[in-house]
């Protein structure tokens, strides 16, 4: 497993397996992917005789375990946010696919389903010091171009800070939490997702239709050789005199389980109307504009045209790791919104 490289997305692809419902409704069909693993290859039916073939970073089988999925997908972006650069983790796909499945499983009863949220923190406990480094988290939620405060849904509406000088974003308007131990990061995970839960029922949404957003900042006391500080932005890297009192290193890990990629019905039909329908798609169709600027290389990433791609800025592109996990479903009834899903993911690369 290489840590990336910066600027670039690493993109893995994961398949769930068939659900109880698939297995009988879909029993005389075959699933519309076949993986190849080893080649890091994915095919995708196209009819009876014909595939496409797409090749990804990784390849997630319906038999991956979480401990997997967390290696490949978050694990090197982990090491690189203790070593003091910023980093995103993503999951996208289609509503019931395992993007919450992958990312935000607390696995309480069974320590091998943890997602990897939680598998993120125990590395970052595990490296940290408590008595020196401090560790805080803001849990947020996003819909329909609105940031609301998953640790206390009175704050709805929160606004993003960008520091000119140094390009830091932050959210001074959401609660950031001290984490001391593991159990009370999962308590705060619980309590975001029972919010999530009772904020969407107040606005009659789905939470399928917004992003949760989990920001994990880190502030570590380095001193000597260690302390020289990697530059976020790309550009003036400066070193820190090693015989100065130890410096606070500070860094970012972003964890999102971005909105369902579905197409959402414009007739109005869900109850949407034709704004809100474009509304709720922006961060998500903004996100996918700045991912394909990365990927080709593109002097403008546009940054600014939606609040999560504004939240990202920072922890995007530049010297900050990014990966994105694509997950799909094996069922060859939705093999339309699979496709779009794996392009997506290509795009990406
Ligand atoms: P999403 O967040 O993309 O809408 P979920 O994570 O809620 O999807 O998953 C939908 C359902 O599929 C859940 O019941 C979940 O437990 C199950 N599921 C998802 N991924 C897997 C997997 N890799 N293995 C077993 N069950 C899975
Ligand atoms: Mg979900």
């Amino acid at each position: 497993i290489d840590t990336g490289v910066p600027g670039r997305v690493r993109v893995a692809v994961r398949l769930r397996p068939r659900n109880a419902e698939e297995m009988v409704a879909d029993a005389d069909f075959a699933d519309c992917v076949e993986l190849q693993p080893e080649l890091k290859r994915l095919k995708l039916r196209k009819n009876n005789w014909d595939t496409d073939t797409y090749e990804f970073d990784e390849v997630l089988t319906e038999f991956a375990s979480q401990k997997r999925v967390y290696e490949v997908v978050a694990k090197p972006v982990v090491e690189s946010v203790l070593e003091g650069y910023n980093g995103t983790v993503m999951a996208y796909g289609q509503t019931g696919t395992g993007k919450t499945y992958t990312l935000g499983r607390l696995g309480e009863e069974d320590t091998a389903a943890r997602g990897i949220m939680v598998r993120a923190m125990e590395d970052i406990l595990a490296d940290v010091s408590l008595e020196s480094d401090s560790l805080s988290v803001s849990y947020l939620q996003l819909y329909m171009e609105t940031i609301q405060d998953l640790l206390d849904p009175a704050n709805d509406n929160i606004s993003i800070v960008e520091d000119p000088k140094t390009g830091d974003v932050s959210v001074p308007g959401a609660s950031l939490v001290e984490i001391r131990d593991h159990q009370s990061f999962v308590e705060l995970l619980r309590l975001g997702e029972a919010h999530r839960f009772a904020t969407n029922t107040k606005l009659n949404t789905e939470s399928s239709r917004s992003h949760a957003i989990l920001m994990v900042n880190v502030k570590k006391s380095v001193k000597g050789r260690d302390s020289a500080l990697p530059s976020q932005n790309g550009n003036n890297s400066h070193m820190v005199k090693s015989l100065k009192p130890p410096v606070v290193r500070k860094s970012k890990l972003v964890v999102v389980d971005l909105a369902g990629s579905e197409r959402i019905d414009k007739s109005g039909s869900e109850g949407h109307t034709l704004e809100e329908a474009k509304s709720i798609n922006l961060s998500l169709s903004a996100l996918g504009k700045c991912i394909n600027a990365l990927a080709e290389n593109s002097a403008h990433v546009p940054v600014r045209d939606s609040k999560l791609t504004r939240l990202l800025r920072d922890s995007f592109g530049g010297t900050a790791r990014t990966s994105l996990v694509i997950t799909i479903g094996p069922s060859p009834r939705h093999r339309g919104e699979t496709a779009s899903t794996i392009m997506f993911g290509q795009r990406a690369m």
